[in-house]
This record gives C-alpha cells, sequence and structure tokens, in this order.
C-alpha cells in the first residue's frame, strides 16, 4: 500500500545500475568458471521468462549475435500445452542481451547465484519481432517522445505470497509477521540493492502469507526491466530460504488478491515533470490529465494485457482493493488510476516532482514490458485526442445501480478474461497499437489457457496459478 519515493530523481537513479560495488557482490569475478552460464530471456505473453544459457566465455559474441529463438515459444503457456501456432515449427530469430540487464551476483549469504541477463528478440535482419513485448515497450516510448516530446518515469510495486508465512488472518502489518519472515526480508534487501534497485518499502501484507516490496522511480524501460529482475531474485531469495515465492494474481478465491501497482509521472525531455499544475482540479495537469483519461479510457480495451490471467478477474472484483471500474481516484485504493498523496514536499519545485499517479489494475502473470506499453499506448492516445483530465470519482462504484453508475461515466470492468479478451481482439486501437500478430498471438495463447482451466474450481485454478507464478 506505500506509495514509492517519488522525491529521488530518475536522472539521479540512472546511472546506478552495475556502478555500485558492494562487499557482498561479485560481478564477473575471478571465482567465476569461464563455463559457468548465463541465462539470456526475454519476458513473454505468459507473463514468464525464457530463454537460453551460454558459457560465460561466449558473452561478448553472444551480446553481438544473441541466442537463437523461436517464434512458436510465445505460444507456450505456463501450464504445458502450446496454444496454436501460425508458424509451427517454421522461423528462426534471435535474443540479444541488453548488458544493462545483466544480473551477475553471487550471494553466499543470501543463498544466491544468479546469471541471467535480458533481450529483445530480433528477426534475422535485425528488426525488432512484433511480438517481442520489450521492444513493443521501446516502440511506445519512442512514440510518446516524437509525437509529444514526453518521457515515463514509473516504479512498479509487487505483492506476492511467501511459503515461510503461516496461512493466518489477522497479522497484516504486524511485528509479529514482519519478525516470522526472520532474514528473508533484510536477505531480499541486499539482494535488491546489490542488483542496483533503489530499495523503498518492504511489509507483511493484509493476505496471510502476503508480502508487497517497493522500489523507487526510474526510466520506463529501466522500470519494466526491474520489475521483470525484481520477480525474479525475490523468487531466488525465497529460493535461498528454502522458502518459495508466489505472484499468482491470486491465492485464496476468498482473499485478497496480489497486485502489480504501476506507478507512474510523465516529463518533458529535459526532465521537467509535468503531471502537476496546482491551478488544475485535484492538481491534476493538462498533459497529465490527458493521459490518464486516455488510460481510463482504453482500459477495457487492454485489460487482457494487464490481467491475463483466468483468476486475476477474481481479483478484479469490488471491496478487494484492486480496481472494478475503470474510474479515476484522489487517494482511492479501489480506483484503476489514483493519484498518490504527496508526502513532505513543500515547495512547487518538490510537489511537482513527487506528484504522480498508479495504475492498479494489473497482475504479474502479465508481462512488465508489455504492460507498461499498454499504459503507455493507451495515455499517449488520450493526448492525441487531446482528452480532458477525468473527474475523480468519490464514492463506492460497486453500490450504484445502472443509471447512477452510467453517471459517472465509468464502466465496470470485464469479469473474465474472456471477456476482456473479446474487448482486446475487437479494438481498433489495439489492433493499431501493438499489431494484429501481437493482438492474435495474445488471442491463441490466452484461449488455450481458458481452455485448460474449464471444468476445475475456483481453488483448483488458484492452486494452478500459484505453481506457475
Ligand atoms: N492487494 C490489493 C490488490 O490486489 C492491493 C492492496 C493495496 O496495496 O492497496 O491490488
Ligand atoms: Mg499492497
Amino acid at each position: 500500500m506505500t506509495a514509492c519515493n517519488w522525491a529521488k530523481s530518475s536522472a539521479a537513479c540512472r546511472h546506478t545500475f552495475l556502478t555500485r560495488n558492494p562487499v557482498t557482490v561479485r560481478r564477473h569475478d575471478v571465482t567465476r568458471r569461464e563455463t559457468d552460464l548465463i541465462m539470456i530471456c526475454a519476458s513473454d505473453v505468459a507473463g514468464q521468462m525464457r530463454g537460453k544459457a551460454v558459457p560465460r566465455r561466449a558473452w561478448a559474441s553472444r551480446r553481438e549475435n544473441g541466442i537463437g529463438w523461436t517464434p512458436t515459444n510465445v505460444l507456450q503457456t505456463s501450464f504445458g500445452p502450446i496454444a496454436p501456432s501460425p508458424w509451427g515449427a517454421l522461423g528462426d530469430l534471435a535474443i540479444r542481451p541488453d548488458p544493462d540487464t545483466l544480473i551477475d551476483l553471487q550471494m553466499e549469504e543470501a543463498g544466491i547465484d544468479e546469471s541471467f541477463a535480458i533481450g529483445d528478440i530480433h528477426t534475422l535482419d535485425g528488426d525488432r519481432w512484433e511480438c517481442c513485448l520489450r521492444g513493443q515497450l521501446k516502440t511506445a516510448l519512442e512514440r510518446l517522445e516524437e509525437r509529444h516530446g514526453l518521457r515515463i518515469n514509473a516504479a512498479f510495486e509487487h505483492e506476492f505470497h511467501y511459503s515461510g508465512l503461516p496461512e493466518q488472518g489477522g497479522l497484516g502489518y504486524t511485528l509479529r509477521s514482519f519478525r516470522r519472515l526472520g532474514v528473508f526480508p533484510d536477505t531480499l534487501m541486499m539482494v535488491l540493492d546489490a542488483a542496483g534497485m533503489d530499495i523503498d518499502t518492504f511489509m507483511p501484507e493484509y493476505g496471510p502469507g502476503q508480502c508487497e516490496v517497493t522500489v523507487g522511480p526510474k526510466p520506463a524501460l529501466r522500470a519494466a526491466d526491474e520489475a521483470a529482475i525484481l520477480r525474479d531474485l525475490v523468487r531466488a531469495t525465497a529460493r535461498g530460504q528454502g522458502e518459495r515465492a508466489s505472484f499468482a494474481p491470486i491465492i485464496d478465491p476468498e482473499g485478497v488478491g496480489n497486485g502489480v501497482h504501476v506507478h507512474f509521472s510523465i516529463e518533458t525531455l529535459d526532465g521537467t515533470p509535468v503531471c502537476h499544475d496546482p491551478d488544475q482540479p485535484y492538481g491534476v495537469a493538462q498533459h497529465s490529465g490527458a493521459f490518464v483519461a486516455g488510460v481510463l479510457d482504453r482500459l477495457p480495451e487492454f485489460l487482457a494485457i494487464a490481467a491475463p490471467s483466468v483468476p486475476s478477474y477474481l481479483r478484479l472484483t469490488p471491496h478487494r482493493w484492486s480496481a472494478a471500474f475503470n474510474n479515476f481516484g484522489n487517494k482511492d485504493r479501489e480506483s484503476a488510476v489514483r493519484i498518490c498523496p504527496v508526502f513532505g514536499a513543500k515547495t512547487p519545485e518538490a510537489i511537482a516532482r513527487k506528484f504522480h499517479f498508479e495504475f492498479r489494475a494489473a497482475d504479474a502473470a502479465a508481462s512488465p514490458y508489455l504492460l507498461l506499453a499498454a499504459l503507455v499506448n493507451a495515455g499517449l492516445d488520450g493526448l492525441d485526442r487531446g482528452l480532458s483530465a477525468p473527474t475523480p470519482t468519490e464514492t463506492d462504484l460497486a453500490a450504484l445501480d445502472v443509471a447512477d453508475l452510467e453517471a459517472t461515466g465509468c464502466r465496470r470492468l470485464a469479469g473474465s478474461l474472456d471477456e476482456a479478451l473479446s474487448a482486446l481482439t475487437s479494438s481498433e486501437w489495439a489492433a493499431r497499437a501493438f499489431g494484429e500478430t501481437l493482438v492474435d498471438v495474445i488471442d491463441r495463447h490466452k484461449r488455450t489457457e481458458i481452455g485448460l482451466m474449464e471444468g476445475l474450481s475456483e481453488e483448483e485454478i488458484c492452486a494452478r496459478y500459484h505453481a506457475a507464478y
């Protein structure tokens, strides 16, 4: 529930990665054997990181040339079967790692030995492959720069389930839960710090066994890289304790979900923040108002990207403090986009630097790259159309009747992945924003996933996702 610390400017954060040298971390250390493997991965439609490992001695050449990849991999579900592929066994691609994403951590005291890097998927001609999700984000960010001279800073807030906590209600935020977590939180902070993240807060969250970790904002691409890296470092740290972390959207159908909240702000290319205007209602400046209006207007069309699992729709129901409507909220934790409170800023400049928004309708079954690409493309659409800032709702929308809800201009979000997918596939905007091929791939992939869950109870479905994420 904690808003990330927006005070640290993105410029100040930008160059910390791979320049810190904590004593516990070895990078490219002599103790690594030349045959030790580095996994080169890409984040995919299933929300998984998949790739291949290469020996350390091949890193220099693999950095240039990448590893071979096949298009049909994007149809691999998280549950075994591969969805019907338009490519079959045909085609070749390459994943080229971005050296800025290299994680090379040996931390004996944390039980961590992780070497991986995230890459972009290219065609053999060197073009961005249309189903490369990191490429989708880069394209969206380029459009925002070219069309409006704007950039995004973001921070992903993650909730997850830790097997080392008892499944006991009533212990949310307690010192008792925190103590029961043992060395896990401190170890995790050390690991995330070593990975170059601006560690912000950790908490035993409300749900039984639920934890949350937040990090500071970074330029959009780096923020998505960190989200992908963080998930695997949380898993690795839990494993180092003999435990397991699960980022499944919801563990217990009757309980609260594990959300991924994306905090974001907008700035000009020279780093001037443009979200805040003290003369506008709620302090929402024109640019950011148009951006948020686009996000909320297009949310029904990209919901299947932000909440792409079958149980995601158990989480996106009223009174679970997630999001159930496409509403704008002022400090409202049941809104799809929330205006975050500004703490401890006195001057107009300081307020402008901290003022930002939080998108709450996502979970970790979504690739952080495609999720952020969707937010940027939707916000961009709001800017292109010159939409006005939405009016924040100040009531429980679930308690309104049809006519009163309609009067707010807000809509109940889809109640199932099937419904959300239909909105995505029938959207002309989505076809333009992400390309018809990717929309078709998401549809094939996710409809296969829905089929795999057919006939299972809600508890069984949650258990399948608990294991898969
Ligand atoms: N667990 C809630 C969710 O599913 C979020 C609770 C909060 O941090 O406000 O998004
Ligand atoms: Mg939370």
